[in-house]
């Protein structure tokens, strides 16, 4: 750790090593130590750290330009880039709007659903219903629709809070997630949830397919995101799709909607899609909503660096990098190897209480008891403990607290997905002595 006082704060005084180089999957800090990066960052950096393609493809276009204002100019490598996401996206959303992040995106989404109810006469709507716990972002509008409390409850005052239903968690529930009739349960909240309300105040509902920091790689139990959309078509609510940490190859599929063949009104995405190399994130909006607030006279919302050619470009480079080196079927072979390896360590250390995940997206949780799922009582610090264990030993693991000790905590462990079998068993190892 650095010892020497700084400018800098992101949240607590605890001051972090000072990042000097990463290569692959690997990362070292100014004073040499390496570090496995089994997070990827944020689940980021998909396709590993320093990719010479991609800062190839990054240079060629500093070179020509870096900045050309979304209102005055369209660039190549926008124009190129939209095109490869409409291709790569659900048929029908094939109007894409560039911007920097992932909360970003879904204000994006959020807005762009408004102006669509109001250009085709449906003003009474505005209500998005999401889901708790779950994450969408730290802007306000964001996180009016994110069900995490230690979140939000600080800035409710200042924000219209948005309805949320239960996300499913089958295995808290005593359910299982592999019969239909527990999908629907949980779906069927969703469609109570939309007449509570009233269905004609209901503009949208949005849902991250696969559970990321919210609910630790949580995957929907059989039926439920079929379910969702049918009931959201029904009621004539738009469904939005949080893909902003399962797009890009991270489930196994290039989109985790793939998974469901699902057709939402607008995914947003963000994360893996420049994979760290720049900021960028984006939403892909089917034509049928967009069509109509152009034609009402344009949509109304932008951000300055929005369509960044360099952001672009290399969000470009690294879509033509997790093709040319088949990244995708990757994450879900070494996924798989992944899953059988946390469980393995579930056998051996009594403190995990669930194993699950989808690709690289993985997680343990743990539990004071496996048979109650009572969570480990908050006062023994384990989770916080076991985070920086792990960072002493050299392996960077992705820390949620969603249960916030109150109901428990999991750990999301999700490498590069250039990752092979020895990476997998370097970081098992440090997990297992880590958890020791
Ligand atoms: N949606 C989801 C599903 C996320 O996981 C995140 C970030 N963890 C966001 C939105 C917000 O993205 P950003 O931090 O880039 O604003």
């Amino acid at each position: 750790m650095s010892a020497k006082p700084s400018h800098l704060f992101y949240q607590g005084r605890e001051r972090k090593p000072v990042l000097d180089q990463a290569r692959g999957v690997y990362m070292w800090d100014v004073d040499g130590k390496r570090y496995l990066d089994g997070s990827s960052g944020a689940m980021v950096c998909n396709i590993g750290h320093s990719n010479e393609n991609v800062l190839e493809a990054m240079r060629r276009q500093m070179e020509k330009s870096t900045f050309g204002y979304r209102l005055h100019f369209e660039t190549e490598a926008s124009e190129k880039l939209a095109s490869k996401t409409a291709a790569l996206t659900p048929e029908g959303l094939n109007r894409v709007f560039f911007v920097s992040g992932g909360s970003e995106a879904v204000e994006s989404a959020i807005k762009l659903a408004r102006q669509y109810a109001l250009a085709v006469g449906q003003g009474s709507r505005w209500k998005v219903i999401s889901r708790s716990p779950s994450y969408h972002g730290c802007t306000l509008g964001a996180l009016a629709i994110t069900g995490y409390a230690p979140l939000t409850k600080p800035f409710e005052p200042m924000m219209q809070m948005m309805p949320k239903v239960p996300a499913p968690r089958a295995y808290l529930d005593g359910l299982d997630p592999d019969d239909i009739a527990t999908g629907h349960h949980y779906a069927h909240m969703l469609e109570a949830q939309i007449l509570a309300e009233g269905p004609e105040s209901v503009l949208a509902f949005i849902v991250e397919p696969v559970g990321g920091a919210s609910t630790g790689a949580l995957v929907p139990p059989r039926g439920y995101m079929e379910r969702v959309q049918e009931i959201c078509r029904q009621y004539g609510v738009l469904f939005i799709l949080d893909e902003v940490m399962t797009g890009a190859g991270r489930t196994g599929k290039f989109l985790a909607s793939e998974h469901w063949n699902l057709e939402p009104d607008i995914m947003v995405m963000s994360k893996g899609f420049a994979a760290g190399y720049m900021p960028l994130g984006g939403m892909a909006a089917h034509e049928r909503l967009v069509e109509p607030v152009l034609d009402a006279g344009g949509f109304l919302h932008g951000f300055t660096y929005a369509g960044n050619p360099l952001a672009c470009a290399a969000g470009l480079a690294v879509i033509d990098e997790i093709e040319r080196l088949g990244l995708v079927r990757n994450a879900a072979l070494m996924g798989e190897k992944l899953l059988t390896r946390l469980r393995e360590l579930m056998d051996r250390h009594a403190i995990i209480g669930d194993v699950r995940g989808m690709g690289l997206l993985t997680a343990f949780e743990f539990m004071s008891d496996r048979a109650t799922k009572a969570p480990l009582p908050k006062e023994l610090r384990a989770f916080d403990r076991f985070v920086q264990i792990a960072y002493v030993k050299g392996l960077i693991v992705y820390s949620r607290r969603t249960r916030d000790g109150v109901e428990g905590d999991h750990v999301l462990v999700c490498p590069p997905m250039i990752v092979n079998e020895t990476h997998l068993d370097e970081i098992t190892e440090m997990l297992d002595a880590a958890l020791a």
